[in-house]
């Protein structure tokens, strides 16, 4: 009694806050409950909060706070000012010929990758996202392998390339009936389970059944083969396993994968092993492109159903892709299917992969972006001028 009322907002906490996010869209749902509670919403409240505005931002695809009408009017009004629903710039975008489109996302300035929406014939289409701007696996055949690492894209960025594709999609809300965007796959820019927090944080924020509505099952995570760390992807994030192994014996895997000579075929395949839950109907797809003369024999094909045995495994022939300058031809397709039949013959689904979006260059393995990596010093510039032009 007597007391004055409690607001929800104390504003008196700001000053000393932490740096506010500028977007709050594909933000997880911790990081939003840290958002709201650095913004100044009492405590108590953060949690729920944080539940309303995941409903609006990644279940409704809200672009507006106006829209949120279970918060209150003041709430809403300093919310405005304080945050924006936006997604990153796209800088470029363009559909191929046979449907599959392509992002180019500017994350930050100086900082873009690219993600590429690929629809199937079976009513199911994927998106496949980056998980870092560059890569430094130098993996020979791949073209962002030719791109330095620029950095880890944050969980919200990975997120965010989401919300940019249903945005053009117009599936909003997450749970519409006959979505075309069904599936994720980890296939863009990047070592997914080099960057694996940010990512697993991704994972739970996609897969949220109040928000974005991608089940795990429908989310696969593909590794060059980084062997410790793919024990813990099945752990802490209940997704599908892809692995790019492209060779089946040391000595080319080496060449072609150079992160063969760290984690061996035997070391990946005691991790892959170790993946939780596999059986029949959560099999490991691997992937093996098709490169002329390189890898592709049919005593290949007979060592690779041998190096598989025990593993429920799907088989995923990717024909090469070529980039300007790429140092080897894609195998002709007649040594594709007889490759390809072999792997059959022994039991295991040996799909070959449709080239998609090679006009634009989507197709796997053509992705690169012109961003390169900065110094400590021309990143604390571009900041500073950022912030000048914002001000
Ligand atoms: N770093 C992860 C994910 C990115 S690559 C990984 O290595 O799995 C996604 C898939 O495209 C991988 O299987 C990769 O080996 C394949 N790929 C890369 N370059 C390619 C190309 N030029 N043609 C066909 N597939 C390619």
């Amino acid at each position: 009694m007597g007391q004055p009322m409690k607001t929800e907002l104390d504003l008196s906490r700001r000053p000393d806050a932490p740096a506010l996010p500028a977007s709050l869209a594909g933000l997880s749902l911790p990081a939003l409950k840290q958002a709201m509670l650095d913004f100044g919403v009492a405590e108590t409240q953060t949690g729920m909060r944080a539940k309303q505005l995941r409903r609006w931002l990644h279940h409704i695809g809200t672009r507006e706070f106006a829209d949120m009408t279970d918060l209150s009017k003041e709430l809403r009004a300093e919310l405005t000012h304080a945050f924006t629903l936006d997604r990153p710039d796209i800088t470029e975008h363009k559909v191929s010929v046979d449907g599959t489109q392509k992002w180019l996302v500017r994350f930050a300035p100086g900082v873009e990758g690219e993600s590429v929406y690929i629809p199937a014939v079976s009513k199911t289409g994927a998106l496949c996202v980056s998980s870092q701007v560059g890569c430094t696996l130098n993996c020979t055949f791949c073209h962002t392998g030719t791109q330095k690492l620029v950095r880890n894209l944050t969980a919200q960025e990975i997120v965010s390339q989401v919300m940019i594709a249903r945005d053009g999609l117009g599936e909003w809300p997450a749970s519409a009936e006959g979505r075309q965007l069904t599936n994720i796959v980890f296939m863009g820019m990047g070592e997914p389970l080099y960057n694996l927090d940010n990512v697993a944080e991704a994972i739970d924020t996609l897969s949220d059944g109040e928000g974005m509505c991608i089940g795990r099952r429908r989310i696969t995570v593909s590794t060059a083969g980084i062997a410790p760390k793919i024990p813990e992807l099945g752990a802490r994030t209940g997704a599908m396993l892809a692995i790019s192994l492209h060779a089946v014996r040391d000595d080319l895997r080496d060449e072609l994968v150079p992160i063969n000579r760290k984690y061996d075929l035997q070391t990946l395949f005691e991790a892959i092993r170790a993946y939780p839950g596999l059986n029949n109907s959560k099999r490991v797809t691997f992937e093996y492109v098709m490169l002329k003369g390189i890898n592709d024999s049919p005593a290949e094909a007979h060592d690779l159903v041998k190096l598989l045995k025990g593993v429920p495994a799907k088989i995923n022939l990717i024909p090469f892709n070529p980039w300007p300058n790429s140092p080897y031809e894609c195998s002709d397709w007649n040594v594709i299917e007889a490759f390809a039949a072999i792997v059959n013959r022994a039991g295991y689904a040996s799909p070959i992969r449709t080239p998609r979006g090679r006009d634009i260059f989507a197709a796997c393995g053509q992705l690169r972006s012109e961003s390169i990596k900065k110094s400590a010093a021309e990143k604390r510039r571009e900041a500073l001028a950022e912030q000048a032009a914002q001000s």
